[in-house]
């Protein structure tokens, strides 16, 4: 009210001021000098303007709202029935858990757990990120930790609960080992100002505050932060295993109509290294796209599309000429045979189709989620790669700048199967190979590939034209009509 009146009559002298024609720029200064000494300098930034909108108040997710993450829901419940159970706890003289540190990549679902924690242990929610207490002004930080500590507690009063969590994603922009940022003076006192009111909750307070933090980054946190008393919990939230991807994809399909054929287990077999968030977002887009054709439901076909988008970007406009489609249609081609010898049934999709950067694709379906590859494995995958400039070279005569990606995989490739102690050079310690050994050992493996491509595809020559025309013509062509026509071949060489 005061503020609306004090507005009001500002503009009334202005207007005054103007009509008897007094210059009033040198008022407009200073009342903006002014307020720039009072909100930033005066460390008066509302806390509205960094608690994110939306994010005040109780929380309604649960976690039978995260598909997956069992563990971490299962550690997380563990360590916040500590903070359900005063009355046990007390009795028990347990000092008072004070912060749990969510550690993963991105999209994973912290944000989504530090939510269900509030609404678990039925407290108020607080969310903010690390990023919003870093200023160029000193002492900004610090006041807005002080700021976020006394919302919770208004915030918690408000709506009649007993505790409030705060979580501040991001954590490591703040938390970060101190004395290591250029202007380490300021990050240092939002820090410290951090570790003041963690120390302060004592347990006896009448609102119990709980920090949830996420990174993932929890190599470079300060290690005043995660000593025993303030994050003392650690929770790996890691990407989901094919049964967790089924639980998230059943979750954000729920709202969705699908076509009975649908196969969710299939699509979590292809999103294997997807997030949460990755996921939620195939399912939207496949909605999207179901809805565009004007289909009454979600089809395999959407499913398919949403994962390619998700995976390799938008799809481009811009459409190569004919040569250039050719080519990659012919290169696209190379890579799909190559990876049927090793691994039969192995070539999803291959399509002419830009997305992203790349100008054409091949996609293969994971056999299983895996975390360890065998030597004979990579190089599989290296001779996948050199695939496409091979078949470029043996059909055109000669290679193009389209196949430089691959080659970055296929050095990757090569150094892991170095690193690993699975190349000639045996258990090495790469900081002391002579450059030249490990250039030589990398070119070993790779050339070994390259001729293992060439052969193969040696035995091919007569039908990567024809796919490849099929290709130009058609921009997608599925795996099953290439094993078909390999197939063909290969009873032909039988018979001959
Ligand atoms: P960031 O580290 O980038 O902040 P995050 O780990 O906090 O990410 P969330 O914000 O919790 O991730 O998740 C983003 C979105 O992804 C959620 O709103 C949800 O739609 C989806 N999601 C992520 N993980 C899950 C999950 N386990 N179950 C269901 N949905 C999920």
């Amino acid at each position: 009210m005061i503020k609306e009146i004090g507005v009001g009559a500002a503009g009334a002298l202005v207007v005054v001021l103007l009509v008897l024609g007094i210059n009033i720029m040198p008022l407009v200064f200073l009342a903006g000098l002014l307020a720039f000494l009072y909100f930033f300098v005066g460390n008066k930034t509302p806390a509205r303007n960094f608690i994110k909108a939306g994010e005040r108040g109780g929380s309604s997710i649960s976690f039978s709202h995260i598909g997956g993450q069992e563990t971490a829901k299962k550690e997380l419940m563990e360590a916040l029935d500590f903070v359900r159970d005063q009355k046990l706890i007390h009795k028990m003289g347990i000092r008072p858990l004070k912060g749990i540190l969510l550690i993963g990549p991105p999209g994973t679902g912290k944000t989504l757990l530090a939510k269900a924690a509030a609404n678990y242990t039925q407290s108020a929610f607080l969310s903010t990120s690390g990023s919003e207490f870093i200023e160029m002004y000193a002492g900004v930080g610090a006041q807005r930790v002080r700021q976020i500590f006394r919302e919770a507690v208004k915030q918690a009063e408000k709506l009649k609960k007993n505790s409030a969590v705060i979580f501040i994603d991001e954590i490591d922009i703040l938390g970060g080992k101190r004395g290591s940022h250029s202007s380490h003076l300021e990050y240092d006192q939002t820090l410290n100002q951090l570790l003041v009111e963690m120390d302060g909750i004592d347990g006896k307070e009448k609102i119990k505050i709980l920090v949830i933090a996420a990174t993932n980054r929890a190599d470079i946190l300060d290690p005043a932060l995660v000593r025993p008393g303030r994050f003392d919990r650690t929770v790996n939230v890691d990407l989901p295993d094919l049964e967790g991807r089924m639980q998230i994809l059943l979750l954000h399909t729920r709202n969705k109509p699908l076509e009975e054929k649908v196969d969710l287990k299939a699509v979590a077999r292809e999103t294997f290294g997807f997030s949460g968030a990755h996921l939620e977002s195939v399912a939207n887009e496949a909605a999207i796209l179901a809805m565009r054709d004007a289909s009454d439901a979600l089809g395999e076909q959407h499913f398919s599309e949403a994962i390619e988008k998700v995976m390799m970007g938008e799809r481009l406009e811009r459409r190569p000429d004919e040569e250039q489609l050719w080519r990659i249609a012919v290169h696209e081609t190379g890579h799909a045979l190559v990876s049927e010898e090793p691994r039969p049934g192995s070539v999803s999709s291959i399509t002419t189709t830009s997305r992203g950067r790349a100008l054409g694709y091949m996609r293969q379906t994971p056999e299983k989620d895996s975390y360890l590859y065998t030597k004979e494995y990579l190089e599989g995958q290296m001779a996948v790669l050199l695939a496409g400039s091979k078949a470029e070279e043996m059909v055109l005569g000669n290679r193009s700048t389209g196949a430089s990606k691959d080659f970055q995989q296929v050095v990757k490739l090569a150094r892991q199967i170095i690193t690993s102690g699975m190349s000639s050079l045996g258990v090495i310690c790469m900081e002391n190979i002579p450059g030249k050994i490990l250039y030589e050992s990398m070119q070993g493996l790779i050339k070994e590939q390259e001729a293992r491509v060439e052969e193969t595809l040696k035995n091919y020559m007569g039908i990567i034209r024809d796919i490849a025309g099929v290709l130009v013509k058609h921009e997608k062509i599925n795996g099953d009509f290439l094993r078909e026509k390999m197939a063909a071949v290969k009873g032909e060489a039988r018979s001959a």
